[in-house]
């Protein structure tokens, strides 16, 4: 669906490459941003009901409003402290919506997205379920969330996120979500 882009221009190959800048080590390149064609993502926090919708690429360049109301949607709720979001994670999401055959405007229901180290500390302090509250959580590097999508069950979301091979995935059907991460390919 995304195509390869052969020749890019001067200005999308910078932002590109900002967007994997340090990373390279990373097993998932970067996807592709298609030369015409949209990214959106509708995100609803379900702690705050607010809800985001918006396109964060367009014809082969991120767009600076929708990645701003991105990292404003996936700040951390409980301390309002927002984060750069990584775009792979924002590219991932998309990925993940579209495996499941779910149109641009669906939303994908938020439990936890970027994490402070205060709020990190006071998580793990409290010995909650989530294994994923360790020392060095994406979360706190701004490359996890907790997600799931209303009317789609939870298996059929981990089996989509675990297809995709984009990164950490983790299972938490208890607690009611999937985590997904940019991070190396690994699954608990
Ligand atoms: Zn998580």
């Amino acid at each position: 669906m995304h195509r390869r882009v052969v020749s890019a221009a001067p200005t999308r190959r910078q932002l590109i490459g900002g967007a994997i800048a340090g990373s390279a080590a990373l097993a998932l390149p970067f996807p592709t941003l298609a030369a015409t064609g949209e990214w959106r993502l509708a995100i609803r926090n379900v702690h705050t009901n607010e809800s985001v919708d918006t396109v964060f690429a367009r014809d082969g360049r991120f767009v600076a409003a929708g990645i701003d109301e991105l990292n404003h949607g996936l700040r951390d709720w409980r301390t309002g402290e927002a984060t750069t979001m990584d775009r792979r994670l924002l590219a991932l999401l998309v990925k993940l919506r579209e495996r499941l055959d779910l149109p641009g405007n669906r939303k994908i229901d938020l439990i936890s997205g970027y994490r402070s180290p205060k709020t990190n500390a006071a998580l793990r302090s409290a010995g909650g379920s989530h294994t994923g509250v360790a020392s060095q959580s994406q979360h706190m590097l701004g490359k996890a969330s907790d997600i799931m999508v209303s009317g789609v069950s939870l298996d059929r979301l981990h089996g989509a996120a675990l297809s995709l091979g984009g990164g950490g995935v983790g299972y938490y059907p208890r607690d009611g979500f999937v985590h997904v991460d940019t991070g190396r390919v690994r699954r608990w």
